[in-house]
């Protein structure tokens, strides 16, 4: 299963967008909503603790992407979103709410029996608000804000029809939730679930500015506080034993909403010990735990350091990092199989699983990243975000269809398989259509007005696009193919000139980074997952063009030494052995049936020679990213070719090397 979105708040005097980011706990979009407190929550925020970041990332609003392979992405997304049908979506809120529905309801997850004992009921359209908002302000279109508009609406007449607060799409509505407040044995994940609703009024409020998704969250979320109340702690935690997506941390936002110290609190009852206290001490006790249901939480925990301070959210989120990219994740940066966290000394045995890399996790793992950044702009999180958004989430979308995937497959020569549009409505559905609605996320951040960066421009991620720097009167534009080449160019453009140290990252795949500007040699970096640093008065048609060399290279499988993945910059390469399939017949309804079908057999080559001779005998055969064993495959050569652009026909990810 699994979550959703940004951070934060707002107000009812329109913010500056300097009071802005002190409220928004790692940038994003800030409207004004709701009749609020923001005052209150300016003065605790502006404590300027460790805690409080010291960058944000540039909201949706100020990026356009231009054309490339995420601006494609992001369209696809778009045609989808508006081939859902809000209604359909919201048929069981009506009927719960004793409402007549206008429409049928979906199928999948959505409805079908085959899915109704995980309470997933009503997730999609939580998903959809968080998406459809977030698409809004990447775009502009007023579809998009529109429906949510429309959304919104109707979730508010659902509550006040059912008069407790709660809005939801449970077949037996509260009863679930009541079970488990009562410690009574429950069905299900309502918690996981009823967190789409509370992140999909969040978004709604945020980037569509709706103050009636403030009312309808605020309510939601004074019910929650009231259904849990008369709970001790020790029943409390036993709750959070059973998924629950990010309660803590879209509690949190709601608290930076109301300032109501009942929220606060009730986001930090939502802290589950169990994992919390571990983690925090630097021990890793992930063996056999559901992976996306411990993500979330973590990214609970540092938005909850933002707002309090305490050491202990921060050195859990932190370590939880560092401990799944650096010792538990595949080379596109996913992990898990089966949606659990294995031994770190098996990722041999697991190599074989159709249930590997589940997407949401993936997801979730970016939105924790892009939060540590923003607390400390290293770039080790730019090279972890650039590979994960390149591989693992670029790489989810059929390029035909739009449909996304649930798992991503390292058995070799599986083959990617997808959602039906109607028939699915998987958790990876609901986090996929929020991952191609947001591209322009994280590729620019700045330092906070009041901090100690607050002249700081980072450029972080290598995506062509434009950043409208609203304070400084500042066009930046982005042009660039990479990864069809190592290089990018940021064209400069300000109504008067202005001082700011433009930061570039240096990532860590590339052994030397250049910069030019104007034409002329400015810097070279040989400190691979650094920043290079450009500090000067930047005026209109200034140039700055960044070369970094892209070379290929053989990442092994952890914890194997004759294993690996053939990797070009951040970009993973996989073999394409054939018996391909036509769009569509590749769209799977079944999540649980995934490894069960396209068994027949394949065969895949293997490597000869020691690891690190292997680039040498990959020869670029013409198309762009695309090259050809010579010599090193067995029994024959292989092609290869970009994971994210795979589809339709069986791959192979990790070579078996012979004689290694
Ligand atoms: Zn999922």
């Amino acid at each position: 299963m699994s979550p959703k979105k940004l951070d934060s708040s707002n107000t009812a005097f329109p913010l500056t967008r300097r009071e802005a980011l002190n409220i928004l706990g790692s940038g994003a979009l800030l409207v004004a909503a709701g009749p609020v407190s923001a005052r209150a929550a300016l003065q605790s925020s502006r404590r300027q603790s460790k805690s409080t970041p010291i960058t944000a990332a540039f909201p949706l609003t100020d990026v356009r992407l231009l054309e490339g392979p995420f601006l494609d992405a992001q369209k696809r997304d778009e045609a989808y979103l508006l081939k859902l049908e809000p209604d359909r979506m919201l048929h069981n809120f009506r009927v719960n709410a004793g409402l007549e529905p206008k429409a049928p309801v979906y199928g999948g997850w959505e409805s079908v029996q085959t899915w109704a004992d995980i309470r997933a009921h009503g997730h999609t359209l939580g998903h959809y608000l968080t998406a459809a908002s977030l698409m809004y302000a990447s775009t502009s279109h007023d579809e998009m804000k529109r429906r949510v508009d429309y959304i919104v609406g109707e979730l508010k007449d659902c509550q006040d029809a059912g008069k407790t607060g709660l809005i939801c799409a449970f077949p037996d509505k509260s009863t679930q939730i009541e079970n488990m407040v009562a410690g009574r044995r429950a069905i299900g994940v309502p918690w996981y679930t009823l967190h789409k609703i509370f992140a999909g009024l969040r978004d709604a409020c945020l980037f569509c500015g709706s103050p009636l998704a403030r009312d309808v969250l605020v309510k939601l979320a004074d019910w929650a506080a009231d259904i849990t109340k008369g709970m001790t702690d020790e029943q409390f935690q036993r709750m959070l034993g059973v998924e629950h997506g990010g309660m803590n941390e879209v509690l949190a936002d709601v608290y930076t909403l109301t300032h109501d110290r009942k929220h606060l609190a009730l986001a930090e009852r939502f802290c589950h010990e169990a994992v919390l206290t571990p983690l925090s001490e630097g021990r890793d006790t992930l063996n056999g735990l559901h992976s996306n249901t411990q993500i979330p939480k973590i990214v609970g925990f540092e938005r909850l350091y933002q707002l309090t301070g305490k050491a202990q959210y921060h050195a859990a989120a932190e370590f939880f990092w560092k401990t799944v990219t650096g010792t538990r994740s595949f080379a596109t940066g996913g992990n898990g199989d089966n949606e659990r966290f294995f031994p770190i000394t098996e990722f041999a045995r697991h190599l074989s699983s159709a249930k590997t890399m589940e997407t949401c996790c993936s997801h979730n793992m970016l939105r924790l990243t892009r939060l540590l950044f923003a607390n400390d702009p290293t770039a080790a999180y730019g090279d972890y975000y650039e590979r994960t958004l390149y591989n693992a989430i670029l790489g989810s979308q059929d390029p035909d269809t739009g449909m996304m995937t649930y798992f991503q497959s390292t058995r070799p020569g599986y083959i990617k398989l997808f959602c039906t549009p109607f028939d699915s409505f998987w958790c990876c559905t609901g986090t996929g259509i929020e991952n191609h609605a947001k591209y322009g996320d994280s590729i620019y951040f700045r330092g906070r007005p009041d901090g100690p960066r607050h002249d700081c421009l980072y450029v972080n991620l290598f995506i062509a696009s434009t950043l409208n720097w609203k304070e400084k009167g500042l066009m930046l534009r982005q042009i660039t193919s990479f990864p069809e080449t190592g290089a990018t160019r940021l064209e400069i453009e300000a109504a008067s000139p202005q001082r700011f140290a433009l930061h570039i990252r240096h990532p860590g795949w590339a052994g030397t980074a250049s910069v030019s500007i104007n034409g002329k040699a400015a810097k070279s970096s040989h400190k691979p997952g650094s920043f290079i640093v450009l500090n000067r008065r930047w005026k209109t048609g200034d140039v700055v063009e960044v070369d970094m060399p892209m070379e290929l290279r053989m990442e092994l499988l952890p914890s194997t030494t004759d294993t690996a993945a053939v990797v070009y910059g951040p970009i993973v390469l996989v073999g394409a052995l054939g018996h391909e399939v036509k769009p569509g017949e590749d769209l799977h309804v079944n999540e649980r049936t995934i490894g069960s079908v396209f068994n027949d057999p394949i065969a895949v080559p293997t490597f000869a020679g020691e690891p690190a001779g292997i680039p040498g005998k990959i020869k670029p055969s013409g198309a762009p990213l695309t090259f050809k064993t010579d010599g090193a495959g067995h029994p024959e050569d292989v092609t290869l070719v970009p994971y994210y652009k795979m589809a339709h026909q069986r791959y192979n990810m990790y070579w078996e090397i012979q004689n290694a």
